[in-house]
């Protein structure tokens, strides 16, 4: 019998549509993305045609659900398509990824009303955006954040800054995370989470310049008495913004784990097919003990990874907590994309340093994902944490 594979909202897809949508998008990547990739990357041009093709293929709405005009895509299968695009090009799935964080946070916390007005522009690709967490002196430690919104009639007044925002430039609108009250103890009760959309008081900075990931635009946001109307407040209650924010990171950090999956699995691929091309000494370099370590060492991490990203996926469609799992995929994935990429450089000796080849593209790439949606250092106190709370001596 056919599987079905489930979403945490009840959504289905049988194995078979789930294999002809990534055959879709494997067609769509050797078509119409992989020989412009070069290009476009070390240009670093946003991919406009890209993001239009991306729309078609309703990526913008993959897991939103189908009654807001989203495919309504379980984790796994997203996960499996963002893999499948990052082994191509990994920037490409930040275009559509911080969006989906941002829908994600309606979806999950919005009113009915909320749900009604954003998710379906957000679904169709309208209305595009991220999520806008970041401030110039703090990442990690989101209740540091200073961007404050004071309640004024109908509207907040909003004054501060972002940084690093990715599809600050290009999209319309953000998940913004603000301070709602400075005074309040503890720190995260005077949090909230809002839609914003681009208007008067809303600016953008400098696209920032990146070691890689580029195409992508990551930008510095600007409020300076920006009016927020508040119906925006996601929820409608003030002071669930943290709460909101960190409900989210478990998707997020599938998608991290994804992407980590697709730059290990071009690595892995790359070094393959040129072990058995490139020959010194009078034999390919894969027939070479070294090199072969190397392979084994590659394919192992790799395939590990992919199932620590399958089994959070899982958890996550199955609607359990899963931020240790999340955590774990996440982790290994980057530092296994990190290696991978790493390895399969040294296995292209000369050409592994060229800009010519995409094989210095991963080992700039691959740095990201240990960074984003919380450090690697933060997923091993995550990890540790709940391995003690779930383990109770
Ligand atoms: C290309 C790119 C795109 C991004 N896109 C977005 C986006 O769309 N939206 C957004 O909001 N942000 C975005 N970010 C920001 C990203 O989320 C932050 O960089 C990340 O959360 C880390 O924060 P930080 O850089 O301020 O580092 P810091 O928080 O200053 O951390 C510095 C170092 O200290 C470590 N550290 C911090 N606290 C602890 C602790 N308690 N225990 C142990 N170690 C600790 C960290 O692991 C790290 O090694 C992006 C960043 C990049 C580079």
């Amino acid at each position: 019998m056919e599987k079905i594979i489930r979403s945490r909202t009840g959504a289905e897809i049988s194995e078979a549509d789930e294999r002809q949508l990534l055959d879709t998008i494997r067609v769509w990547l050797r078509r119409d993305v992989e020989d412009k990739v070069l290009d476009l990357e070390h240009a670093d041009e946003y991919p406009h045609e890209m993001v239009a093709q991306m729309k078609e293929l309703g990526l913008f709405g993959a897991t939103i659900p189908a009654e807001y005009g989203g495919l309504g895509l379980p984790a796994q299968t997203y996960a499996k398509i963002v893999a499948t695009i990052s082994e191509t090009w990994m920037s490409l799935t930040g275009i559509f990824n911080s969006h989906l964080m941002m829908a994600a946070a309606v979806e999950r916390f919005g009113t009915e009303e909320q749900k009604n007005r954003f998710l379906p522009r957000f679904a169709s690709g309208e209305l595009r955006g991220g999520l806008a967490l970041t401030e110039p002196h703090c990442g990690t430690d989101l209740q540091a954040i200073r961007t404050k919104a004071v309640r004024d009639g109908d509207d907040y007044v909003v004054n501060g800054g972002k940084t690093w925002i990715s599809n600050g430039i290009e999209g319309g609108a953000v998940a913004l995370l603000v301070k709602t009250d400075t005074d309040i103890e503890p720190r995260h009760k005077g949090m909230s989470l809002f839609i914003a959309e681009k208007g008067p008081g809303f600016t953008t900075g400098r696209k920032l310049k990146k070691l890689g990931y580029k195409g992508i635009d990551s930008a510095e946001l600007i409020f300076e008495d920006y009016r927020l109307p508040a119906a925006n407040l996601i929820g409608g209650v003030e002071g669930r913004g943290f709460h909101q924010t960190v409900g989210g990171l478990e998707l997020g950090r599938i998608n991290i784990a994804a992407r980590g999956v697709g730059v290990a699995t071009a690595a892995l691929n790359r070094a393959v097919e040129y072990a058995q091309i490139r020959e010194t000494m009078g034999k390919p370099i894969g027939e070479h003990q070294a090199i072969q370590l190397k392979i084994g060492d590659m394919a192992t991490k790799r395939r590990a990874a992919e199932l620590l990203m399958l089994d959070a996926a899982m958890a996550y469609d199955r609607g359990e907590r899963c931020d240790m799992e999340a955590g774990m995929a996440k982790l290994f994935a980057s530092e296994t994309a990190l290696e991978n990429a790493t390895e399969c450089m040294r296995i292209h000796g000369a050409y592994g340093y060229s800009a010519e080849f995409p094989v210095e593209r991963y080992f700039r790439d691959a740095p990201l994902m240990c960074i984003g949606e919380g450090t690697n250092e933060m997923q091993r106190i995550i990890i540790a944490r709940q391995m003690l709370a779930r383990n109770p001596a």
